[in-house]
């Protein structure tokens, strides 16, 4: 069979849009985009045709591309992905971009200490890490956190494939628990830097967008009370980090729904009355991310 019949057929059998027929085969192939599109008549071997059915039934099932492919570009680099991490959505450079310029900006002083929270890929602590100058690198300790050990797997692979594999620590932990005791017994931490896409979409939005989401960790998506449950915890443990150790300077980005930006402002007056908040909106102008610093 050619590409073209088998692009064809993509369209018709497995009712697959004409782009992500080529995408399919691509993946399926082996062979980049324009080629596909600058040789039609190319024969397909066995091989090629077997697994190119088995991605379009996949994609057909409303399956991700990112999972069939087993990859997901995000900052500008290539990060693996399986069905137990939350695939990298766009949106979240928004926080890698704030984090590296706070970083680099050295008149808020340096952080000692990088925390993402909920890492799941790694995407975001791996992108910031490739991202900032040995110097400063070397001088900073990153940690990686999850509850889940799948997830650290993956976040470790993405961390030694994108070689950022020595400077970060990975920890199992449930959120900010792992930390007071290290900061207590750290006295030479002074500046926490900590990044936080966590579990936000509420069960009426999750049951809106299903078809879309089915295939992604429940668990790293949903959150009880409106999206927010996790966001308590985790401001209840920062305010327990800070009263601990109360000479820490806190900066914090966190990403959330749009739909709770007031909620979540409340939430962080209530837990942290002391830190100063700023919000952000994404490249589709909605609000997406909040900055405290206390
Ligand atoms: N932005 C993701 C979505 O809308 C949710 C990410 C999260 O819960 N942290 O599907």
């Amino acid at each position: 069979m050619t590409i073209q019949e088998t692009l064809r057929k993509a369209c018709s059998k497995y009712k697959l849009s004409p782009l992500d027929a080529e995408i399919i085969l691509s993946l399926a192939g082996n062979m980049p985009k324009v080629y596909i599109l600058a040789h039609p008549e190319k024969k397909l071997s066995p091989a090629q045709i077997k697994k190119y059915h088995s991605f379009a039934k996949r994609r057909s099932a409303s399956e991700p591309i990112a999972y069939i492919a087993g990859k997901k570009e995000f900052f500008g680099l290539d990060f693996v992905v399986n069905k137990n991490v939350l695939i990298p959505r766009p949106e979240t450079e928004l926080l890698v971009e704030h984090a590296i310029e706070r970083i680099l900006n050295t008149k808020c002083g340096m952080p000692d200490v990088i925390i993402d929270v909920g890492t799941g890929s790694g995407n975001i602590i791996v992108s910031i890490a490739k991202n900032i100058p040995n110097k400063i690198k070397n001088k900073i300790n990153f940690y990686a956190v999850d509850i889940s050990k799948k997830s650290l797997e993956v976040a470790k692979k993405n961390a030694k494939k994108n070689k950022t594999d020595k400077n970060i620590k990975f920890i199992q932990s449930d959120l900010l628990e792992y930390f007071p005791l290290l900061a207590e017994k750290n006295k030479k931490i002074k500046n926490i830097l900590i990044i936080a896409n966590l579990p936000y979409v509420s069960s009426k939005i999750y049951h809106v967008n299903k078809n879309n989401l089915k295939f992604e960790p429940k668990n790293a998506l949903i959150s009880e009370n409106n999206g927010l449950n996790h966001y308590k915890d985790f401001f209840k443990q920062l305010r327990y980090l800070s009263y601990k150790c109360y000479m820490l300077h806190v900066i914090c980005f966190v990403e959330f729904s749009p739909e709770q930006k007031s909620e979540i402002s409340r939430i962080i007056t209530r837990y942290l009355p002391k830190a100063k908040s700023e919000f952000f909106k994404d490249l589709a102008g909605k609000w997406r991310m909040a900055e405290l610093s206390f």
